[in-house]
């Protein structure tokens, strides 16, 4: 049977009238996944003809040595150019993939505290020689139930742009703590920081708070769509707090259900 979604508003006047509307959004609905679906083919299909090109561009570069200079510039723009678009392809699969988020196991206890090392290891790489100081405080012992690919992903994503939008040596903290409510990620930076206007628009796909300055970053635009959409799939949710030129913070928040002890028994 085809499913109906509805959407419900209700609107309460006063102390006892209440306004309901019900909208059949099951139209709304279907185009979304069609759009998702196209989206997903669309990638999947470039995505053979980019590597080839690209696996082409690198033999090029590698035997340009001979060539005139302008050649050698063009050929590699292009490589660069190459690799730019298969990272963006990746990401379009990636966010795909996770938006449908169907046959995936988003409940194996996850060592969080590794994973952010892990994470800000890479991320010392990303910094070079900007250096970045770059602090982990992870003393939270629980696990949190997850998708590590998937939270893997989400907490790059966060930590990589804290790298890219923060100035050289500026600092970096990536936490992870538990209380009461639940398990908190927090990645803070003493960055560019992004004007109020901006914050609720940032998780849209391609939404950039400047966009003269994404060209350099390198940056596809989706990485805090897929932040979102992972935690979506973790009961989660995104907050950002910032202040233009002191710095930003974006807080990962997971309910207390999917906190798992570390060493049960
Ligand atoms: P991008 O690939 O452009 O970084 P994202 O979806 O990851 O795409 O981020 C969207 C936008 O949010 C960025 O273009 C940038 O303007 C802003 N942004 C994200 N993280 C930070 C940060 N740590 N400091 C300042 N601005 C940020």
């Amino acid at each position: 049977k085809p499913h109906i979604h509805l959407q419900i508003e209700i609107s309460l006047f006063g102390d006892d009238d209440r306004l309901i509307v019900a909208k059949d959004v099951t139209r709304l609905h279907q185009l979304e996944l069609m759009r998702r679906d196209f989206v997903s083919n669309v990638s999947h299909e470039m995505r053979t003809p980019l590597t080839v090109i690209s696996g082409y561009l690198e033999t090029l570069v590698d035997n340009a040595d001979d060539l005139p200079a302008k050649w050698q510039r063009a050929i590699k723009t292009m490589a660069t150019q190459a690799l730019r678009m298969e990272t963006l392809i990746a990401d379009l699969i990636l966010l795909s993939r996770i938006e449908t988020g169907e046959q995936e196991d988003t409940n194996t206890p996850t060592d969080i505290n590794t994973l952010i090392g892990q994470i800000c290891q890479d991320a010392r790489t990303l910094s070079g020689d900007r250096q970045h100081e770059i602090l982990v405080n992870a003393t939270a012992s629980k696990m949190l139930k997850g998708d590590e690919s998937q939270l893997r992903s989400a907490f790059s994503n966060l930590v990589f742009n804290a790298v890219k939008y923060t100035p050289a040596q500026g600092r970096i903290t990536v936490s992870w703590y538990t209380d009461a409510d639940g398990g908190h990620l927090s990645v803070k930076d003493t960055g560019a920081g992004i004007d109020q206007v901006h914050i609720p628009r940032l998780t849209e796909r391609f939404y950039r708070a400047d966009p003269s300055r994404h060209k350099d970053t390198g940056g596809t635009g989706l990485g805090l769509a897929i932040v979102k959409h992972v935690l979506i799939n973790h009961d989660g949710h995104l907050e950002i707090r910032s202040k233009p030129g002191k710095g930003s913070e974006f807080v990962c928040h997971f309910p207390a259900e999917r906190l798992v002890e570390a060493h049960p028994g």
